[in-house]
């Protein structure tokens, strides 16, 4: 699959509207994608296993999507396959009044990937561009006045990018995902979330009114895109309507990034090494 298509590491001239939430490329159907979801799978855990022997990198892959675009299911379903011990998911909803009274990027921070771990944020720091954005709750954030200027978003921005370059520099792979889903699919979702009683669970009415800022949340989404696409933290820019080539595309950008790092299995010291023979007479010999 070309990659590039959905890839976006320089933010200049981005736009949105450039990218359509049906493609499928030339993955025609769904029964093909599960197949081809089923290899990279299988290809993810043998990588995972060598990071998490390795122990130098850090894997963080952040999904960000309107609702019901798909994050939880893509999480579920791409990451079956690897080892539970080596990957965390964190999901950051509103924050809490200990997350209020630390800077946006603590709670977040607390939880990035050890070496050796793939880590999961499903929503991320970027809400704090986005919807804090959108409905200004900046105002919650008890930030000192001088600070709060018209420029904050850009100081935003600008902060991020430092922030995804120092710990690029510290051996933390960033990869970001925005779930693009069209607002029809989105209104097919929630009217089967209302259908469905085993998914009634998951209809919210905060959802339907956040739905209604629709245009508003892709510009600032767009923007976000533009400002913070970098060459060693990219964004992908993942079409969603049909659930199954989302997952497929995750599946392979994961393991193409896993493929390109020099991950190695440690070898056993050279003492060791000299004296493998010996101590396996030693258990042989039991
Ligand atoms: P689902 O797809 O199941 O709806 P979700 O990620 O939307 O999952 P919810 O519990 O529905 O989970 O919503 C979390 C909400 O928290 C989102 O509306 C998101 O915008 C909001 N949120 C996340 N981070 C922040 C933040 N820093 N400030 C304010 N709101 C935030
Ligand atoms: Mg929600």
């Amino acid at each position: 699959m070309d990659l590039s298509k959905f890839k976006i590491s320089n933010g200049k001239n981005f736009s949105l509207s450039n990218y359509k939430t049906n493609y499928t490329g030339d993955v025609d159907s769904k029964k093909k994608a599960l197949k081809l979801l089923e290899k990279h799978k299988k290809k993810m855990a043998e990588l995972q296993d060598k990071l998490y022997a390795h122990n130098k990198y850090g894997i963080l892959i952040i999904l960000q999507a309107m609702d019901a675009a798909g994050k939880d299911s893509a999480i579920k379903h791409v990451m079956s396959g690897v080892n539970p011990q080596g990957t965390q998911v964190f999901s950051f909803k509103q924050p809490s009044k200990e997350e209020l009274d630390h800077d946006y990027l603590w709670r977040t921070t607390k939880a990035l990937p050890e070496r050796g771990r793939i880590g999961i944020f499903n929503r991320s720091y970027y809400e704090e561009v986005l919807v804090v954005k959108l409905h200004n709750l900046i105002k919650y954030q008890r930030i000192p006045e001088e600070f709060v200027t018209k420029d904050i978003w850009k100081k935003r921005y600008r902060q991020i990018r430092d922030f995804e370059k120092y710990i690029y520099e510290n051996g933390i792979v960033t990869l970001k995902f925005f779930l693009h889903v069209s607002k029809d699919e989105q209104k097919k979702r929630f009217i089967e979330r209302l259908e469905n009683p085993a998914k009634n669970w998951k209809f919210s009415t905060a959802d339907l009114k956040e739905r209604g800022y629709w245009d508003e949340y892709q510009k600032c989404y767009e923007e976000a895109i533009a400002e913070t696409s970098t060459s060693h933290s990219p964004w992908y820019v993942v079409p969603a309507d049909k659930k199954w080539f989302t997952r497929l595309v995750l599946s392979e950008v994961i393991n193409k990034t896993l493929e390109s790092l020099p991950l190695k299995y440690p070898q056993l010291k050279e003492e060791e090494l000299k004296n493998i023979k010996l101590y396996k007479k030693q258990l042989l010999s039991e």
